[in-house]
This record gives C-alpha cells, sequence and structure tokens, in this order.
C-alpha cells in the first residue's frame, strides 16, 4: 500500500499519489502516459494531474497496481472498482501487471494462442498473485513461458507449476531459471513453437532474446525499446550489463534475417504500436537500420 505520509511533495493536488520509495522504473508511466511523470529532481514519479474520466481512473488503478514498490495510491480507495489487469492491448496480447521487484518493475505479458499453435505464452513473468493466476487460468493458462532474460524471470517458477508450463531460456542466462525445462543454445534463431521465434540478441546480458511472433509481434525484453520522444528505436546503452558490441552485432543481425515487426512490447522502456506508421513493419525496419547505426557510434 502506497504511504501517504511519504507523498511526493511535487504531485498534483488530490486523492491520487505517489510515494518518496518509487525506485525510477518507469512502470507507472507506461501505464498512464498523461498523468503520471517523472520529476526531473529526483527521479521519482509524480502525478502531474488528477485523474477525470472512467478512462483515467483505470490508467491511474493500472498504475497503483503495475508498481513494483506499491509507491502509487488514493487516499482513501484501496481496491480498484474492476479488474484493470490483464489489459488487453488487442492481437491477443495482454499485459499482466503486478510487476515484481525482483525484475525492477519489467513489464510481463499474456499471448492467447490456439492450442494447434502451441497454446497461451507468457513473456517474462509478473511476482507470484492470485489476481494474475485467476484470470490467466480463465483464458487458458500458460503452456509455455519465454525469458527475454536473466533480469525478467521474477516468479516463473510459481507460474510454470500452477499452469505446468514449458519455460524457454538462454543457455547463457540459465543460472538465473534453473528451473527452465527448454534451454535455448547459440545465436541461431529457433522456432519454439508455430509461428513462435526465439531470436538470441547477446548484448543486454550474454542469454537475451527476442521472441517473434505470428510473423509481426516482437517481444524485446530489455534489448530494444522505444523512444516516445525522439519517436525511434533505442538500446539502453547505460543499462548494458554484457556487451554493447556485441548488442550492435546482434541488433544488426536481427535487422538483417528477414523478419519484420509491427509491434514492440518491451520489458522496460515504451512499447509501440507501429500502425500509424506506413507501411508499419518497413518504417520499423528502418528506424531499427537506424539504431544500429547510432549504435555503432556510441
Ligand atoms: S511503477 Fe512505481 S517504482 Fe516504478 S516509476 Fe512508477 S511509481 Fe516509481
Amino acid at each position: 500500500m502506497a504511504r501517504l505520509d511519504a507523498r511526493h511533495p511535487a504531485g498534483a493536488p488530490g486523492p491520487w499519489f505517489v510515494d518518496h520509495r518509487c525506485i525510477d522504473c518507469d512502470a507507472a508511466r507506461h501505464v498512464a502516459p498523461g498523468l503520471i511523470e517523472r520529476n526531473p529532481g529526483d527521479g521519482i514519479s509524480y502525478f502531474v494531474r488528477q485523474p477525470t474520466t472512467p478512462e483515467e481512473i483505470d490508467m491511474a488503478w493500472r498504475a497503483v497496481l503495475v508498481c513494483p514498490t506499491r509507491s502509487v495510491g488514493h487516499v482513501t480507495e484501496r481496491r480498484p472498482p474492476h479488474a484493470v489487469f490483464p489489459h488487453d492491448l488487442s492481437d491477443g496480447v495482454h499485459r499482466l501487471g503486478h510487476n515484481s521487484r525482483d525484475s525492477f518493475g519489467a513489464h510481463s505479458y499474456l499471448m492467447v494462442r490456439p492450442i494447434e499453435r502451441g497454446g497461451n505464452l507468457m513473456i517474462d513473468a509478473p511476482r507470484w498473485t492470485r489476481e494474475v493466476a485467476a484470470p490467466v487460468r480463465d483464458m487458458g493458462g500458460i503452456d509455455h513461458i519465454l525469458l527475454s532474460h536473466r533480469d525478467d524471470v521474477a516468479d516463473a517458477e510459481r507460474y510454470a507449476d500452477e499452469f505446468g508450463a514449458r519455460v524457454w531460456i538462454h543457455h547463457d542466462d540459465r543460472s538465473a531459471a534453473p528451473h527452465a525445462t527448454d534451454i535455448l543454445h547459440g545465436r541461431d534463431p529457433i522456432e519454439v513453437a508455430p509461428g513462435v521465434i526465439a531470436f538470441p540478441v547477446p548484448g543486454h546480458t550474454r542469454g537475451s532474446v527476442l521472441f517473434h511472433i505470428d510473423g509481426r509481434l516482437l517481444f524485446s525484453g530489455d534489448s530494444l525499446a522505444w523512444d516516445p520522444k525522439r519517436e525511434r528505436l533505442i538500446a539502453f546503452r547505460r543499462a548494458c550489463w554484457y556487451s554493447w558490441e556485441e548488442q550492435t552485432a546482434s541488433l544488426d543481425r536481427f535487422a538483417a534475417s528477414g523478419l519484420r515487426f509491427d509491434r514492440l512490447f518491451c520489458g522496460h522502456g515504451w512499447s509501440r504500436d507501429a500502425s500509424d506508421l506506413s507501411p508499419a513493419a518497413t518504417d520499423f525496419h528502418r528506424h531499427l537500420v537506424a539504431l544500429v547505426e547510432r549504435m555503432r557510434d556510441q
């Protein structure tokens, strides 16, 4: 529960607030854009204005439930009046919320797919809670858990046990998920289920992997994200734990692979639906090639 006695003073007057325990993971800002922003002075989130419409109030509740430090709150209300997670992002993709502090607040997703296509996918994992497990069960459970890298494992093992899911991770990050059932090796892409391609991209961590799904959706973990201010793809130079040169080469390999995408779902950083770009996949590819060029100069 958010602590009213630690309310950030920059927040707009009203019942919604963020407390000082915020760790600047960005997650609340992704689910409540225009309501919650980063205070440049200390990096703590704050409400730039109070929500007013029903849609904005849902966004504020998502910020409450996505926050790994429970820093977002309302002065009197403790629970949302209706479920705000899993949040349907269309194309069968749902943001799960309940981000884990163990993964520094990384986002995780459920993708609902027919069993003949391998069944439902969890991409990275939230913290364990029945508030996720119950609706996920109603949506058909989990057949595969796809771990993008060692940092975003969170409570994958608990979800795998609950749903009997297979768990995929790259060998080079395997120590973070000793419970994994399926281990990826090397750098060659492999189809782990029909239409689900694991593309190893060592760089952010040694065992980072992109998951390219159904010919157009890309789950990037922490290897790739969107910069909404500059309207371009980015990689995190200051949060590259293994090798920037390797990450540059990995994304160059992916750009040259012929795999195209028009929706990007990130662990950290901003996701992006490129449907307003035209043609979307071509434009996203152009952005990726430009990113690789910039990375070579950094
Ligand atoms: S999700 Fe919580 S910890 Fe992360 S930036 Fe928002 S308020 Fe801070």
